[in-house]
């Protein structure tokens, strides 16, 4: 059975598809040459699943979205008290390259506007390092949480770096304070060729995955960051990453992010997955259009707001399978969300289920919530596509709507029937 969730996802690309608004960045050069009709989306569960629509293949650089995986890596090598004497937590509330310092000990008020990320990169590898060996040990580190080797795109940095006034004069005030002890020019190379790394969208979900995860690359299985950094650079995500624009993001989305001016956009639903979406359009806070209107569907759509009391991870969603050679039997249990209906859908196709007849018991079912009916019964329509004779088991009557997608119901079946001296695979 092919997944029904990479065909969700285009859907949710669909419906943003026609909204032009906003503006590719021009403020550096060589961002203003990119498609603006670039449209792409990757999920990534903890379980190291990925589900992918559009142009998800195509490259772009990380821009802002590096600060938050360099935020954590300086937490990583340095521990929470280092980290923190130079640079704070606190939301600013202004724009991501505001000239802005601490009023009181002139530390960046936080890591994800350019000041404080300008900071943070002079912390890795030691304060003695080179330039090019402190970019290199960000390179690989931002490689390994990727699953691959990740390279700069000089054309970007380059066409940055001609332009760098800016967090030039910011580099120029932390060295005036004493936070950073490199020279300015320095200090904006290293920070530029950070937000230089080119990746596409399907990587960004990956890396979003492995800080959900708790800093174990969910693909390659390589534990990269303590579980305690992972939390604390998704806090300072969930106050922070989206700048002034970060009140209502939380309110509104609820799923700590980070964008980047290049068009990514990322999120990490902390314990379950990691999306990132790509549209190089741009509102004023230099957050992508399109990418935060399908963060916007995907939060309400699938559940996925971090407040939301539907939000829950619990017990495997799988109780057992029991099949013979022509039936399979799957019960499931307890809440039913996003999270536990991907995996649902996963094992039905692992376990290729080419049976005559597939039921779906969900007796033991606690709650169903819309995004798990939808995509159940996706899932459902789908096998019977492909032969197989479906039906739930569904004593209680959660499944409330039992039309599919193609208009006909999902068929009924009682328990008794199914009643099969077969082999339990759990
Ligand atoms: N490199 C960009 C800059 O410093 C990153 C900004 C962003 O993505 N918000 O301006």
């Amino acid at each position: 059975m092919k997944s029904p969730i990479p065909f969700y996802l285009q859907k949710i690309l669909d419906s943003v598809r026609g909204n032009k608004d906003g503006a590719v960045a021009d403020y550096i050069p060589e961002l203003a040459q990119a498609n603006p009709d670039y449209l792409g989306i990757a999920l990534c569960s903890t379980t190291g699943h990925i589900y992918a629509a559009g142009d998800a293949q195509q490259r772009y650089t990380m821009q802002s979205i590096s600060k938050p995986f360099v935020y954590a890596l300086a937490l990583q090598e340095l521990g929470l008290d280092a980290v923190r004497d130079i640079v704070g937590m606190e939301p600013s509330g202004e724009a991501f390259n505001e000239l802005s310092l601490n009023r009181n000990d002139h530390r960046p008020v936080n890591p994800m506007i350019n000041a404080g990320a300008i900071a943070v990169n002079q912390l890795i590898n030691g304060v003695d390092s080179t330039v090019e060996d402190r970019v290199e040990c960000i390179r690989s580190y931002i490689s390994r949480l990727a699953g691959r080797e990740l390279e700069i795109d000089r054309n970007v940095c380059d066409s940055e770096l001609e332009h760098s006034e800016r967090n030039l004069s910011l580099a120029h005030m932390l060295r005036n304070y004493g936070i950073i002890q490199d020279d300015a020019h320095d200090a904006v190379l290293s920070y530029t060729k950070q937000c230089s790394i080119a990746v596409d969208t399907r990587d960004l979900a990956v890396m979003a995955a492995t800080l959900a995860n708790g800093g174990r690359q969910p693909i390659t299985g390589e534990k990269i960051l303590d579980a305690d950094v992972c939390r604390l650079t998704l806090a300072v995500m969930a106050s922070c990453g989206m700048y002034d624009g970060a009140g209502r993001w939380i309110a509104e989305v609820g799923i700590p992010a980070k964008s980047g001016v290049a068009g990514g956009l990322i999120g990490t639903l902390p314990g379950q997955l990691g999306v990132a979406t790509f549209s190089p359009r741009l509102n004023a806070e230099g957050n992508s259009i399109r990418g935060v209107e399908a963060f916007k569907q995907l939060s309400a759509d699938m559940g996925l707001h971090l407040m939301s009391t539907e939000n829950r991870v619990g017990i495997n969603p799988v109780r057992e399978v029991e099949q013979n050679d022509d039936v399979a039997v799957i019960h499931l249990q307890g809440h039913i969300n996003f999270s536990a209906v991907e995996a649902v859908l996963h094992q039905l196709r692992e376990y290729d289920l080419e049976r005559s007849q597939v039921a779906l018991d969900i007796s033991q079912v606690s709650t169903l919530h819309k995004v798990g009916r939808r995509l159940l019964k996706e899932g459902l329509r789908r096998l019977r596509e492909e032969g197989a004779e479906i039906a739930v088991i569904d004593p209680d009557g959660i499944l409330t709507d039992r039309e599919m997608s193609d208009g006909t119901l999902v068929p009924l079946a009682d328990a008794e029937d199914y009643q099969i001296a077969g082999q339990s695979i759990l």
